[in-house]
């Protein structure tokens, strides 16, 4: 048995020509990553057509988190689960690893941010999605100049030095 709880969605848009490759040498590549996602925390990577978690979407790349519960008869408890919907194609991913990359682990922030406050959390009056980035900046491997690079800035997705904070206070588990 399973319920849909909510429905979080972000927003990558390709720009157009501004191709940046990463400088990590530690980078792993895409298709590392999606299997190292699905692998350590079982959130499946899904392929969609333009229609990311039931929302049509224009040209780009487009990813959402879907997060649900499942009841564990050991745990005696709702676990955590979610999944990763993307729109667009491995063809593109591995065209763009990068941005790829930067994609899947905003959407990753989102998975660990809830298994810390599987209640929820407050985000002391900040954008969601940016505290989600800050989360994934300071928890995932997702470097700030990748955020920078590829997260839109105009839809709030950019962080700050007080995301961070509130960033921090999640994986606290200060969740409210
Ligand atoms: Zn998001």
């Amino acid at each position: 048995m399973r319920r849909l709880i909510t429905l979080l969605t972000a927003l990558f848009v390709l720009a157009s020509g501004a191709i940046i490759t990463s400088t990590a040498a530690h980078a792993e590549t895409y298709p590392q990553l999606e299997r190292r996602i699905e692998r350590n925390y079982g959130v499946p990577v899904n392929w969609v057509t333009r229609t990311p978690c039931g929302t049509t979407r224009g040209d780009g790349f487009w990813a959402c988190y879907t997060r649900h519960y499942v009841w564990s008869k050991t745990k005696r408890d709702w676990v955590l689960k979610g999944e990763i919907n993307v729109a667009g194609s491995r063809a593109t991913a591995n065209r763009y690893p990068t941005m790829a990359r930067t994609v899947l682990y905003h959407e990753l922030g989102h998975h660990k941010s809830y298994r810390k406050c599987p209640n929820g959390f407050s985000t002391r009056g900040r954008n969601k999605e940016a505290v989600t980035t800050a989360y994934a900046v300071l928890y995932t491997r997702l470097t700030a100049h990748d955020a920078r690079t590829w997260l839109n800035s105009a839809s709030g997705r950019y962080y700050t030095s007080a995301d961070l904070r509130v960033a921090k206070k999640i994986h606290a588990r200060n969740c409210f």
